[in-house]
């Protein structure tokens, strides 16, 4: 990416995560920008569960030279089993042939790995505020006044929410959450539990109609990830925001559950920082309102059940960059990205209108007929990647 301006512009990006590192590090190494990030947790959030780069967002992070990393970082998943109701085995098939991957070409990576080589990446060039955030911002002619939480005041020539699925950037710009959120049907939890099973780079999982219970070992023989999941088809409202009304929640949707379910919710109550929410997509017409802009889960959270949300907060973070490097002035450069990303989201988000919760049938025919998929599954060679994945070619 070049320049199109030589006097440097400033940009105070919110949320160190995936979409805020990665856009950081393409406005910085273009020379033409002075880059601030500010993170509201006290340091970089490790941990998280394995996420997904595919596609397109492989030759992002390729061009970001972060490859050979990611792929060292690569989790190589062997095999994904499921299981009935009992804990009897169903089928057993190659991870490659779910995810509709391209085999040897996508990754899979702890979301943690991936968001410590972006913020390496730049940590020495741009600045970082962690533990604190914007309070409130006010545009005018010139730029942005922007009062952080601590205190601190400054103008920026541009801000960019990159603070994820409950973007506080958006509720300023835009209103509240109900307006763009779809709720997709599904809530869940992700916590760590002990790997009592000794498994090594494979994929449990459990179902029951509308329910779901996972174990991914991703070779850490101490402990395994954890996921819940279950069907409910009225949105949970702020139940799963509260700590303890959200494990409840998840409790009683698995009350009666066998297999390996009962130690899996003994371990959540008593999981630090389990991760509760919905699978649900960000949709809004558009992604900027002036000097203001949203990259990732805060402009077009894809959902879970897509598998879709780090890819394109990786392909959004280059998009804006490019944009703002291609255009003299915020308003076309806002415009282009909307213009020139959003048939890529649409294609991505509509994963889950094509069957993306295949993986969590609600009914007992449809487990029957994912069941019946699956152990013909075992016989195939890894599905083809799906296009939407490839179906931007950068600039
Ligand atoms: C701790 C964590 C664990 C996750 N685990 C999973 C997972 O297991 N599976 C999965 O599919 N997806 C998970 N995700 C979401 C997944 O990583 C996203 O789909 C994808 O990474 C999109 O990246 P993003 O940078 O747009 O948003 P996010 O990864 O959500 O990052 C948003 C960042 O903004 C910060 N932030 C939020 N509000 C503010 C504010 N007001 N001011 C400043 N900073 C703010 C957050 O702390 C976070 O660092 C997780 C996200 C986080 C933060």
């Amino acid at each position: 990416m070049t320049a199109h301006t030589s006097t440097k512009r400033s940009v105070l990006i919110s949320g160190a995560s995936v979409a805020g590192p990665a856009l950081a590090y393409w406005l910085h190494r273009s020379g033409a920008f002075e880059v601030t990030v500010v993170e509201k947790a006290a340091a970089l959030r490790d941990g998280g569960y394995p996420i997904d780069i595919r596609g397109t967002a492989v030759e992002a992070v390729r061009r970001a030279g972060l490859l050979p990393r990611l792929r060292e970082a690569h989790l190589d998943a062997r095999r994904a089993t499921f299981l009935d109701a009992g804990g009897e085995v169903i089928a057993s098939v190659p991870a490659g042939a779910l995810a509709g991957g391209a085999e040897g070409q996508d990754l899979e990576v702890r979301r943690g790995d991936l968001a410590a080589l972006l913020y390496g990446s730049v940590r020495d060039d741009v600045e970082f505020l962690f533990g604190d955030c914007v309070d409130t911002f006010e545009e005018h002619a010139d730029g942005v006044d922007v009062t952080f939480r601590s205190g601190l005041r400054r103008t920026y020539d541009l801000v960019v929410g990159a603070d994820g699925m409950h973007s506080a950037t958006r509720a300023a710009l835009f209103g509240p959450e109900e307006r763009y959120h779809r709720y997709l049907g599904y809530c869940f939890a992700l916590f760590t539990v002990p790997n009592t099973l000794g498994l090594d780079r494979e994929l449990l999982m459990w179902n029951t109609p509308g329910r779901a219970a996972a174990l991914y070992a991703t070779g850490d023989p101490e402990e395994v990830h954890a996921f819940l999941t279950f069907h409910r088809p009225e949105a949970p409202g702020g139940t799963l925001r509260d700590p303890g009304a959200g494990v409840d929640l998840v409790a009683s949707a698995f009350a009666d559950a066998g297999w390996e379910v009962p130690a899996m919710l003994e371990a959540l109550r008593k999981a630090a920082d389990p991760f509760l929410d919905t699978a649900g997509q960000i949709r809004l017409p558009r992604w900027s309102r002036g000097r203001v802009a949203l990259v990732g889960d805060a402009a077009y959270a894809p959902s879970f059940l897509t598998g879709q949300g780090t890819s394109l907060a990786l392909v959004g973070a280059y998009m804006l960059a490019h944009s703002l490097l291609t255009h003299p002035g915020h308003a076309e450069a806002l415009a282009a990205y909307d213009r020139d990303l959003r048939a890529f989201v649409a294609l991505n988000q509509g994963l889950v209108d094509e069957g993306g919760a295949r993986l969590f049938p609600v009914t007992a025919e449809a487990l029957e007929r994912r069941n019946t998929m699956l152990r013909g599954l075992s016989a195939l060679p890894a599905a083809p990647p799906r296009p939407a994945h490839t179906a931007l070619v950068l600039p």
